[in-house]
């Protein structure tokens, strides 16, 4: 592929692929995928990699607020959408555009009924959200006798699925914990079943969920992470691969001296003589201050050069003393020889993060 000229995000569709196919590797075929494309597909680019996934025929995508949803109907969307994490105020676009909410308090729930019923709906498609550890949302597992009261006394809504979401399904160490929620969840299916007269989808996991738990994969599961190439673990990376690659460029090189400084309030300080690159970049681009001062790196010509000083909103200066390299040259911020996830780790945060935080000023392009 050409070198880049300018900050951009190349965005691997192949890698994609292959993401996908191992994760439904690891699937009956009776189960069915869910792609979590909130937050932009994690910062790759929302509405490319649903119309790649439709194409791979996922039966369903989650985002985590309506207008996300909205979104990617305007691409020309069809497949269902989750809607994770909906407000009273967004449900009439959720109608309008078909988004199927998941309801997940007595408000939430309440409300969406008498809106669908206002906008005479029937059947609406909604999902229902149980709290089984996360504490975060969801309706506890003492709830499911009212809420199939209250579902019999509307036709409203129909329950497509019934669905809770694990605390920390990456972590062997809490896998007591995680098979309680298992059980847990397992509880409410079974009083569903026994109340509800008719069966609705149940699911609970996420990509570690799929991936440490096949037991408890159910009717469907909800991969985002592993879709965009990360496992959570150094041994499941190795099945995956990230599907972007964050690339910029040497602006300028400049030849500090010996007690000279780089950057804002003299944020690094030389003890010699030192060659600092300066990099398009910065802060609002979504590499945070918490990479400054040492802590994060890039790669020029595959050797590591770290970032000096102070991260700038636009900018990061990185210390190339050590490389041979020239104003114009390819930098690589992350990418498949480049993990984010070793990156993420020099601010103590994760994947997860640094790749949401990718800005949407940068031009993503697609690789297919
Ligand atoms: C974000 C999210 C997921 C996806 O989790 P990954 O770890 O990225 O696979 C699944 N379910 C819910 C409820 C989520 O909020």
């Amino acid at each position: 592929m050409p070198k880049a000229q300018e900050t951009v995000l190349e965005i691997d569709l192949k890698a994609l692929k292959h993401n996908f196919e191992y994760l439904k590797s690891k699937l009956n075929n009776t189960t069915k995928f869910l792609a979590v494309a909130k937050a932009f597909a994690y910062g790759n680019d929302a509405n490319t990699i649903a119309k790649y996934l439709e194409g791979l025929n996922v039966e369903y995508f989650a985002v985590a607020y309506t207008n996300e949803g909205v979104a990617l109907r305007k691409a020309g969307i069809k497949t269902p959408i989750l809607v994770l994490h909906p407000l009273s105020a967004n449900f009439k676009a959720i109608i309008e555009h078909r988004l199927e909410p998941s309801l997940y308090s007595w408000k939430i729930f309440n409300e969406f009924i008498s809106a669908a019923s206002i906008e005479n709906q029937t059947h609406y498609p909604v999902h229902i959200k149980f709290n089984t550890g996360l504490n975060r949302l969801g309706f506890n597992e003492h709830d499911v006798d009212n809420i199939i009261s209250k579902l019999n006394d509307t036709s409203a809504i129909q329950v497509t699925s019934i669905f809770s979401h694990l605390a920390a399904s990456e972590d062997l160490n809490e896998k007591a914990f995680t098979l309680k929620q298992v059980d847990s969840f397992k509880n409410i299916i079974n009083n569903v079943l026994a109340k509800l007269d008719y069966k609705p989808m149940f699911h609970l996991c996420n990509t570690s969920g799929i991936l440490n738990y096949p037991e408890a994969h159910f009717d469907m599961v909800r991969s985002g992470i592993g879709l965009y190439g990360f496992g959570n673990s150094k041994k499941e990376n190795k099945h995956l691969k990230p599907i972007a690659t964050l690339k910029t460029v040497i602006s300028q090189i400049h030849t500090i001296k010996k007690g000279a400084s780089v950057g804002y309030n003299r944020g690094f300080k030389s003890d010699s003589e030192q060659k600092i690159a300066t990099l398009p970049i910065g802060h609002a681009d979504g590499i945070g201050r918490q990479y400054g001062q040492g802590n994060g790196f890039v790669f020029i010509n595959s050797k590591r050069a770290p970032i000096v000083g102070n991260v700038c909103m636009d900018m990061i200066m990185v210390n190339v003393t050590d490389i041979d390299c020239n104003e114009g040259d390819e930098v690589i911020v992350f990418g498949q020889n480049a993990s984010a996830e070793a990156l993420a780790e020099t601010a103590n945060t994760i994947s997860y993060e640094l790749i949401t935080a990718i800005s949407q000023r940068i031009k993503r392009i697609i690789l297919r």
